[in-house]
Formats: structure tokens, sequence, C-alpha cells
């Protein structure tokens, strides 16, 4: 075993560790031989987020006071948007910004449209980007929004109705110096320029600093389609050169086939590994030969956006697909997708987390005592922040990068992220989980101390 496995509720305060219910473990299990989880294994995001957190903590000392101050977000914003749908009756869609922490800058994070969402949702998306930019190593704080709505269900008008409403209700809490929003699920440039325009016009001028993410004609930056399922595959080849493992002797299944699944599907490939699984809402692809990428995105674009019925692999179940005999698993569409219900049915060797909290802590235990190495979605999606941060930094300067500049940055930001990461697990003995949010912790508890409180 590579690393050992630190308990969630190890010597963490005792007040912490009565919250945390242990679940029963019968010592006659039938489970005899797979692994069992010691840990709550909670799909409350923030739950979830804070069983990592409290463990970070416990290893690096954390004091009392900057524990209570990192725990919980500095600002939560709730609003009512009332919107006028296409048939003329009003709807009231609940929105939401929180604000982690803006101890090391301005907070940032996307947006999220989902049936989904809920404050808990969004405050542990908000935290998870707190510690992603530390490890990226960019000057922000940590944030994320969302709208509770099924996007899949309302028109252009509605959203963009929709988007406007909630520019407006944000417009004192965003800013280029403040809280700079960018796309999540179900938001992508062309919401990000809505924003920009509403924006722009509430507070006067031409704001594209505003948004990251947005259409390059608008002031996006190049490359950031691309920057995290991009990333997600340089944080897979960086542990796979560590692990020895060949990308041409490798297979690898990915979940999610949206802006993150299917570019990190295409960099794979790229790097020639075989990708043998794909999946999104509709349906999972499976073909022991290789799906073609380029024609599985070609054909969701000209379906609607999905995959359903796609004929370059057999019809599988998203079930299946995680369980497939691959060597590399990149869980790219939500939360909650491996728990301890099913990490023993995992077969993969290494986990690209391209997704924000796909697995459980639950999960994570049973996996790493499974020998599975996982890069957690702190350290493998960051790609994504960081070309934003490229286009914010493009947008204060006005001078604009060439791609080839961006990607070359990019890459050495993630590789260098990488190191940080696996050097905190080989140093401490523990997982690249935990190591993350050791080396996120240490970075923004020392900017929360040494800035101060009131
Ligand atoms: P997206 O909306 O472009 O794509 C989401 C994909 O996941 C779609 O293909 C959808 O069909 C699929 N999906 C949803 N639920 C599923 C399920 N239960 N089973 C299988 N597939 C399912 O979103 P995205 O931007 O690719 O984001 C995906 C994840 O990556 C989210 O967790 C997001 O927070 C995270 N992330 C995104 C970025 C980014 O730059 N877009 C950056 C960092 C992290």
């Amino acid at each position: 075993m590579l690393f050992r496995y630190i308990f969630p509720n190890f010597g963490v305060p005792k007040e912490i560790k009565n919250s945390m219910a242990i679940t029963t473990i019968s010592k006659k299990s039938k489970l005899k031989q797979q692994q069992i989880t010691t840990v709550k294994d909670s799909t409350n995001p923030f739950e979830a987020m804070i069983q990592r957190f409290d463990v970070a903590a416990k290893i690096i000392g954390l004091e009392h006071d900057v524990y209570e101050v990192l725990k919980n977000p500095s600002k939560l914003i709730e609003v009512s948007l009332p919107i006028k749908m296409d048939d003329g009756s009003i709807k009231v869609f609940e929105g939401y910004r929180v604000i982690h922490s803006t101890a090391l800058g301005p907070s940032k994070g996307g947006i999220r449209y989902s049936p989904a969402v809920d404050a808990d949702e969004v405050k542990a998306l908000a935290a998870w980007m707190t510690w992603k930019c530390a490890i990226a190593d960019i000057p922000y704080g940590g944030a994320k929004g969302g709208i509770n709505c099924d996007p899949r269900t309302m028109s252009v008008g509605e959203l963009e109705r929709m988007t406007r409403a909630y520019t407006a209700a944000m417009s004192d809490v965003f800013g280029v110096d403040k809280d700079i929003p960018a796309p999540d699920m179900n938001t992508g440039p062309r919401e990000m320029a809505w924003i920009v325009d509403e924006f722009s016009k509430l507070k006067g001028g031409f704001t594209p600093g505003i948004v990251t993410g947005k259409p390059l004609h608008l002031g996006g930056s190049l490359g950031r389609v691309e920057a995290t399922g991009r990333g997600v595959c340089t944080s897979a080849l960086e542990a796979m050169s560590k692990l020895k493992m060949k990308a041409d002797k490798c297979k690898a299944a990915v979940q999610g086939f949206g802006n993150v699944g299917s570019i990190s599907a295409k960099h794979f490939e790229a790097a020639g590994i075989k990708v043998v699984g794909i999946s999104d809402h509709t349906a999972a692809y499976y073909n022991a030969k290789g799906i073609d990428i380029e024609k599985a995105i070609a054909y969701r674009d000209s379906n609607k956006g999905v995959l359903k019925g796609f004929k370059g692999g057999e019809l599988i179940t998203n079930e299946e697909l995680l369980e497939l005999k691959v060597d590399i698993l990149a869980p790219c569409a939500t939360e909650n997708q491996i728990t301890a219900a099913n990490a023993n049915k995992i077969h993969a060797k290494l986990i690209v987390e391209g997704a924000n909290g796909p697995c459980t802590a639950g999960a994570d235990e049973i996996l790493h005592n499974n020998g599975v190495i996982l890069i957690p979605d702190i350290l493998a999606n960051g790609g994504g922040v960081t070309v934003s941060y490229f286009e914010w930094v493009q947008n204060r300067t006005g001078y604009y990068y060439s791609e080839e500049e961006i990607n070359k940055r990019a890459d050495r930001w993630m590789k260098q992220a990488f190191q940080n990461v696996w050097n905190v697990s080989t140093k401490y003995k523990i997982s690249m989980r935990i190591a993350a949010y050791v080396f996120a912790l240490e970075k923004v508890a020392t900017a929360t101390r040494s800035r101060g409180a009131y």
C-alpha cells in the first residue's frame, strides 16, 4: 500500500467527532474480503467537504480560531427570482451565491443551473474553490453560485431572463476585484455573455473582467474551453508517470460527456490512452477497441447535446461504466457517483476527479484500502480556474496571449500543483485527497491568520 489512510475522525476534536456517525460494522459480514468504510458516508456535499477538512486541520494542528473561520462560508446570499415564462406565467427561482473565503484574493467560482442546487451544495462548491485556487497557486479566494432550475426544460429566452435577473440581484456582490463568476454545470460562454452585458449596463461601462469563460469576441481567453479537461489529462499523466503506467497500455472510462468529460476523453485519446467507455445522463457506451472521441463529440453536438443513440459502442448502464475493467476512471459528471455502496466494484487503479465531489468520504476510505490512487477534484480539475485567472489577467492588462502560451503556462502550473500535493502526500504518508486539503489549508490558514480579525 502506497499510503496510509488517515481516518477522518482520528484525533478530531470531541465535538466534531460526536457529530460524525460511525457506520456499524458487522465482524461476520459477508464483505470479509472486501473493504468497508468506518466513516459516515455522507452524500451531503458540505458535510463531505467538512469530513476531509477536519482530517487535514488535525494533521496541521490548525488552531480553533482559524478552524472556525475557514469552516464556515464568509457570505451566503439567497435570492428569489421571479421570471416571466414563455406561456405568460411567473415562476420564482431560488438563486444562491456563496463566498467561502477571500483570504487569498477576490472570490472566484462558477454558476451552476440544476434542479439539485441548494444552499449546502453551493456552500461545498464554494469551499472547494478556496482550496482549489490555493493548490493552483492563483491569487483568488473561493465562491460558487447556482440557481435551482431545470435548464433542459427551459427556452433560451427563459434562460436569458433568469440569468439577467440573477446578475441584477448579485450586482453588488460581483466585482472585478470582489467576486468573479464563471461557467459550471449547464452554463457556458452564452450565459457569461449575458452576465457581462447585464452587469455592464447596470454599472455603466464595459466590464468583461466581471466573469471568465466568456466568448472570445467579448474578451474570453484562448484555451479556456479546453482548460479543465486538458488539466484532468495532465494530472492523470503526471500520476501515471509516478505509478509507471504507460499510456499506450492503459484503458480509460469517462463519466459525463459535457465540457469536462468530453475534453478529458479527447486528451486521453490524444495521449495514447484507449477510452473504452463514455457516458452522460442519457446513456453509456462501451467499445473494447476504443471509442472514437471525435465522432462521439460530433454526434453529441448534432443530437441536442446528448449521447443517446450513439452508434460507436455497445449500450451499457452508468453503473457498469464506473465498474469497467479499466486502468483509469475519470468521473466528470456530478457529485456522489462513487460511494461506499459501489467503491468495492471499481476496477480502475487510478481515479481522476474531473467533477467536483464525485466520491464520498466512505468511498475514499475503501478505494484507498484497495490501493486505488485518487487525484482529487481540488487538484485534478484546477486547470479551468487557472486559465480563468489568465483570462482575468488579460482583461485587466488588455494584452492577449496566444493559445500556445496559455496551454504552456497552464500545463506548467498543473504539473507544479500535482508535484506539490504529491510531496505532501509522501511527507505525511497520506492519500492525495487529504494531502491536497493539507496543502491548501496551510496556505489559506496562513493568509487568514496574517490578515487578522475584528
Ligand atoms: P456540463 O454541463 O458541460 O456536463 C455535465 C455532463 O455530465 C453532461 O454530459 C451530463 O449529461 C452528464 N451527467 C450529469 N449527470 C450525470 C449522471 N448522473 N451520470 C452520467 N452523466 C451525467 O458540465 P461540466 O462543466 O462538464 O461540469 C461537470 C463537472 O465538472 C461538475 O462537477 C463541475 O462542477 C465540474 N467542473 C467543471 C469545470 C468547468 O470548467 N466546466 C471546472 C471544474 C470543475
